[in-house]
């Protein structure tokens, strides 16, 4: 089979050049250049086809064809036309209201594409013969041409990049013809699969199976031919857009908070429908972090690596967190926009955040992994009943690290299983608090999950040992700051230097 033969056979039944590109297997690029690729494949250009740049048209031609039908293959899906009302109608939409630099495209199509793609691949064998194969389609498949075709049309009049990650827009295309083609579809799949028909109470014909079934090797053409017609010819109306559906990315916004009050909790703190806090960490940064990405803010989810307690601070570097935003709106942030996030954040005076950014979603998993290894550096004040000796503080000189037994303390016991569990304590190291003998403050580095209140007083032999167990006399924690967590990340990122 000569392409030339090929194409030929395909312009007389009305086939677009476009998909008359796709039977000869044009791949990539090749489609930008209608002309050119042609000359690639060696064949000449019809004189009655007039190239017209990049798009061709059909000039007055004779008689029999001078009725401008749609290509029978393609129902005018790669028509500059219907590339036109594509855009019209993504631009009609809410697309507008989406500051996303990458889409990404899902079009769905009528199944009367795929039983015209297989009507034409038995008109082919009819006339071309043992040189189409039964198996593998003659052409380019329509779903890979439209990644081929459309997107990057698409994309370039729309000035974005294509990205798996960007905003998503669903169209979904019908047909004129296509209730009725399934209708016949039905009956075709009864004639053509008895048996499957048989124990099949509905039949259910998806696209995936019209994919695998339908070929001539598996349907016999004079089956097909009982309620389709071979070739398919053209038809009257072009593809209609049934829908258009658009769906923001899901943006990861990370950074470091610090938590600067001992009268806050970390996410809204209710019991039995009361709440016990006005506000929490997760609320005061969603607060002001969110509107930016969305107007949906109880759909944001908050997420940190560990947590302290309400009475307790984080101060340091801060503590990881990344807020996961669906169907965000924007997708970037400025460092002048994050700047601002954060210096509103810091006016709440409970909470400060530093380092915001946008994130990878592949990235925020780092807020999970490794958590049980993770190291935890705490400062506790600590006061005793008596003066502080030298023996005393000596004890507390701990830089080895230990082993310690833990049960689940009282505490958190209606909310936690009772377990006892083993922890690394890396190191202590006391110093007396400067003008009052009975005060201690204490460093410690712990493995992440370890209770340090516990593992200060000892909660009545509980935990084992503990730092009262280890200088023999009750100590009790007054205060506890987190002053650092192991985790480097997200990276540091100083978004105060952007602003004159
Ligand atoms: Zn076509």
């Amino acid at each position: 089979m000569k392409n030339q033969d090929l194409v030929d056979f395909l312009s007389s039944l009305g086939v677009c050049e476009i998909c008359q590109l796709r039977y000869l297997k044009a791949r990539g690029t090749e489609y930008k250049d209608i002309k050119e690729t042609l000359q690639k494949f060696d064949v000449k250009l019809n004189k009655n086809v007039v190239y017209d740049g990049k798009l061709i048209s059909y000039e007055a031609q004779p008689a029999k064809k001078a009725r401008i039908g749609i290509c029978p293959t393609c129902m005018g899906l790669f028509s500059k036309d219907f590339q036109m009302e594509l855009l019209g109608c993504i631009l009609a939409s809410d697309f507008a209201k989406y500051d996303c630099q990458k889409i990404v495209l899902a079009i769905s199509l009528p199944m009367s594409l795929q039983l015209r793609q297989l009507s034409m691949w038995f008109a082919l064998k009819r006339k071309f013969g043992a040189s189409i194969d039964d198996n593998i389609p003659p052409d380019v498949p329509i779903k890979e041409a439209v990644k081929l075709i459309l997107h990057p049309i698409i994309c370039d009049k729309l000035e974005k990049e294509y990205d798996a990650n960007g905003l998503m827009i669903n169209i979904d295309l019908t047909h004129k013809l296509e209730n009725e083609e399934v209708e016949k579809l039905v009956q075709l799949n009864k004639e053509a699969f008895p048996a499957k028909a048989a124990y099949q109470k509905r039949i259910e014909i998806s696209r995936g199976l019209l994919e695998k079934q339908y070929q001539p090797s598996k349907v016999k053409a004079e089956t097909f031919e009982k309620y389709f017609e071979i070739p398919c010819t053209q038809v009257e109306e072009s593809l209609k857009l049934g829908s258009i559906d658009l769906q923001g990315p899901l943006v990861c916004v990370a950074g470091r908070y610090r938590k600067l009050s001992r009268e806050l909790s970390h996410t809204p703190w209710i019991l039995s429908g009361q709440r016990l806090m006005d506000d929490s960490i997760e609320e005061i940064i969603i607060r002001h972090v969110g509107p930016h990405f969305t107007e949906k803010l109880d759909r944001i989810t908050f997420m940190s690596s560990g947590r302290e307690d309400v009475d307790v601070r984080c101060l340091g570097k801060g503590r990881p967190f990344v807020l996961e935003i669906p169907n965000a709106t924007r997708s970037c942030l400025s460092q002048n926009q994050a700047f601002q996030m954060e210096r509103a954040v810091d006016g709440s005076g409970k909470v400060s955040i530093l380092n915001l950014q946008v994130v990878a979603r592949e990235e925020s998993i780092h807020i999970k992994t490794g958590e049980e290894q993770k190291k935890k550096f705490y400062r506790a004040l600590c006061a005793l009943k008596e003066p502080v000796t030298a023996e005393i503080l000596d004890k507390l000189q701990i830089s080895t690290s230990f082993d310690i037994q833990q049960k689940t303390p009282i505490r958190v016991l209606h909310r936690r299983p009772l377990h006892t569990r083993p922890r690394k304590i890396y190191s202590v190291k006391a110093k007396v608090q400067r003008g009052s003998t009975k005060v201690l403050i204490i460093d410690i580095v712990t493995q992440a999950g370890t209770y340090i209140k516990e593992l200060v007083h000892g909660e009545f032999g509980r935990t084992k040992p503990s730092l009262s167990s280890i200088v023999g006399k009750p100590i009790d924690i007054q205060a506890l700051d987190v002053v650092g967590i192991d985790l480097d990340w997200p990276l540091e990122v100083n978004n105060s230097t952007c602003i004159e």
